[in-house]
C-alpha cells in the first residue's frame, strides 16, 4: 500500500517553490518592516523596532546558509519525547544553520549518513526534504540540512 507524504508539520516548508526552487522552507514577511520569521508568525510582526501596519506573507527561505553550531543526540530524551520504547534508538544529528539573507538561525536535523564528523562551524549546506519517520499509512516529511556539494 502506497503511504502518504504527510508534512510533520504543515505550512513549514514547501516540496516545490513557487519560483521552481525544489524544497524550501517557509517562513513569514512583514511588508513594513521586512522582518522575516520562521517558524512563520501569521498573526502579526513580533519586531519591536516595526512601525506597524504591515502584511505577513509567505516566503521561501535561503535554500543555502552556514553551519552555526550543530550536536547529536546519542540517547534517547527522556518523557514527554514520543518514541517507540521498543524500537532501536537512532543518533541523530543536530545543525543550527544561520541564514545571512533572513538574519537568523534554524535548526534541524542533518541529513541521513552526516555525523558531526562531516560538519564544520561555517561549513556551507542546503536544506533539502527528507523522512522524519513513517508509520501504516502515512510518510511524514520534514526538512534536513546537508554539506554543499556532497562532501559527506
Ligand atoms: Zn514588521
Amino acid at each position: 500500500m502506497a503511504r502518504t507524504r504527510t508534512p510533520v508539520v504543515s505550512g513549514w516548508f514547501t516540496e516545490n517553490a513557487p519560483d521552481g526552487g525544489g524544497f524550501r522552507l517557509l517562513g513569514t514577511r512583514c511588508s513594513a518592516c521586512t522582518a522575516v520569521f520562521f517558524p512563520r508568525e501569521d498573526a502579526f510582526c513580533r519586531n519591536p523596532r516595526c512601525p506597524g501596519g504591515g502584511e505577513l506573507a509567505e516566503v521561501p527561505l535561503s535554500p543555502r546558509g552556514r553551519v552555526w553550531s550543530y550536536t547529536d543526540g546519542r540517547y534517547r530524551p527522556p518523557a514527554p519525547y514520543v518514541s517507540d520504547p521498543a524500537a532501536p534508538w537512532e543518533p541523530y544529528t543536530l545543525v543550527a544553520v544561520e541564514l545571512e539573507a533572513e538574519g537568523m538561525v534554524v535548526l534541524g536535523q542533518a541529513a541521513p549518513g552526516v555525523g558531526v564528523a562531516d560538519l564544520a562551524v561555517g561549513m556551507e549546506v542546503e536544506v533539502v526534504g527528507g523522512v522524519l519517520h513513517e508509520d501504516a499509512g502515512t510518510t511524514w516529511t520534514t526538512w534536513l540540512f546537508k554539506p554543499v556539494g556532497g562532501a559527506a
